[in-house]
């Protein structure tokens, strides 16, 4: 980001800088929002202190035991946020694209989606029942009638990056107010407009002030996490900032969404048409900034050299530009500094022995979509996740060696496989160490329903609507002893 450009490209300013304690307040600090294609002013938020924090959580947390907020009305203001937001689309696709690293098609995509996933949180109070329990299968349990309910965990920190701005939002802040949980939001601070415009929708259409707080910050989130009060924290974001929450406060149920290194194999039979366009999707969407993205493509040999070709050929047509324009395919990194860590290990890489077919080239905050090969198997860019828009092709002779490959890394969030072949897809299936295996897909997909997480160190816990809803809710028993 070019700090030294002064125009703006102001599209929405909240109310203050953050709502907390039941308001819409400004904090002690501020700090400004800039659109990472260019560095144009887009806004300014509160940089909350330690102390505001403090007193978010406390006010929530006593809130949430002075006012009972029935599950009809949870339902009905989560439901009614869901029209709210789709009535507010093209407003909402243009803060993301703005502030984000979106472009503007890919942002309307995003609103579209957590519309669904408030439409299917409302659904979900369904979910939220107990069960009997048989104590009379015990000869200790005679006499006894009893049964649990789910009761709400109490206040949630929810943490959020900075690449889905408005969807993993709403899926940290719909399912865990459902669940009749208190939520103090800290959003990325690249993104904190996109978050408040959600919280100024939820409280519009009937969420009480004393269940939800926004603090927006850059450290907001270590005073959140160090809170006692903070009975379980919910993060998106990378494995490295888990690490550090991991070890800010005090023990206590995490959920903890992080990275990916995903793999997507395909086996001889499969189409190459289709590979191709699987990997040139789900690389270099949102500028490969998607922790579901395709970094590693293991190809069969006969189909490799058809594969990538059509890969090369289809990655340099994409059209890297403005944000604005929807006609273009890739934006920026969210910092021009993000830029220059992709470009150095794709220089890296090739200094190493890697061939680079297409793309690399960094402009600013833009680094043009790369495909690679024969990168060495200590590479950064093999190794750890990248977070941008490279992707690395290898051919495979040795199905069971490609599986080892796919396998090799800290993480392991979702992978794709590509063959007609079912009981071969089944095996592969079996063997890979991720949260999801797709099949005839890239990793690079999820509807807001399944579970959806990671082995390894792609994190803790499910989310997913009705998983999320079972983690923040706690099963309580009430029996009786009828003698
Ligand atoms: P990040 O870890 O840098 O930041 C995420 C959030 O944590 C931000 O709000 C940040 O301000 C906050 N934070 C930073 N340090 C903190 C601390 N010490 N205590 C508490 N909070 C702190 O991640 P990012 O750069 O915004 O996002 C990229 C990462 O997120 C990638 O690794 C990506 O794979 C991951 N991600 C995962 C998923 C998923 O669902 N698995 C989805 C999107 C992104």
């Amino acid at each position: 980001m070019s700090a030294q450009v002064s125009h703006s490209r102001q599209v929405w300013q909240p109310p203050a800088g953050g709502f907390w304690e039941g308001v819409w307040r400004d904090g002690d600090q501020r700090m400004s929002v800039h659109d990472p294609e260019d560095g144009a002013y887009v806004g300014t938020v509160m940089d909350a202190t330690d102390a505001e924090v403090r007193r978010a959580v406390a006010y929530v947390a006593q809130g949430q035991l002075r006012l009972a907020w029935p599950l009809w009305e949870r339902r009905a203001a989560i439901e009614a946020t869901a029209v709210a937001l789709a009535a507010s689309a093209d407003r909402f696709a243009t803060i993301i694209a703005t502030e984000g690293c979106k472009t503007i098609t890919e942002a309307r995509a995003e609103v579209s989606r957590a519309v669904e996933t408030l439409r299917l949180t409302g659904q979900a109070a369904a979910a939220l029942t107990g069960r009997t329990v048989p104590f009379d299968n015990t000869p200790r349990g005679l006499g006894w009638t009893g049964w649990y309910t789910r009761e709400p965990v109490g206040v949630v920190a929810t943490i959020t990056p900075f690449n889905d701005p408005l969807n993993l939002v709403a899926h940290k802040l719909g399912p865990a107010l459902l669940a009749g949980n208190a939520v103090v939001l800290k959003p990325a601070p690249a993104t904190p407009l996109t978050a408040l415009a959600l919280v100024e929708l939820f409280l519009d259409n009937g969420v009480p002030g004393e269940y939800l707080a926004a603090v927006p910050g850059v450290h907001a989130g270590q005073a959140l996490v160090a809170d006692p009060r903070v009975d379980v924290v919910s993060f998106t974001g990378g494995p490295r900032t888990a690490d550090r929450i991991a070890q800010g406060g005090p023990a206590r149920k995490l959920i903890m969404e992080l990275g990916g290194n995903n793999a997507l194999i395909a086996c001889a039979d499969a189409d190459p048409a289709a590979v191709a366009a699987a990997v040139v999707d789900g690389a270099f969407g949102v500028a490969g900034q998607n922790c579901l993205s395709v970094q590693r493509v293991f190809v069969e040999a006969d189909l490799f050299p058809e594969v990538l070709e059509r890969v090369v050929r289809a990655t340099a047509a994409l059209v890297v530009g403005t944000k604005h324009d929807p006609a273009t395919d890739v934006g920026p990194l969210v910092t021009e500094a993000e830029a220059q860590r992709v470009a150095a290990w794709i220089d890296e890489a090739v200094a190493a022995g890697a061939t680079l077919h297409t793309g690399g080239a960094r402009k600013g905050s833009f680094v043009t979509p790369a495909v690679l090969t024969d990168v060495p198997g200590d590479a950064r860019i093999r190794v750890d996740e990248v977070f941008g828009p490279a992707v690395l092709l290898d051919p495979f002779s040795d199905l069971r060696e490609a599986i080892a490959s796919a396998n090799a890394v800290d993480t392991g969030l979702q992978a794709g496989v590509f063959t007609h072949d079912v009981d071969r897809a089944l095996a592969i299936a079996d063997a890979l160490t991720a949260g999801a295996v797709l099949i005839n897909s890239s990793s690079d997909f999820r509807i807001d329903a399944m579970p959806f997480g990671g082995f390894k160190r792609s994190g803790i816990g499910r989310e997913g609507i009705e998983s999320v809803i079972d983690q923040l809710t706690e099963p309580k028993i009430v029996a009786i002893n009828r003698g």
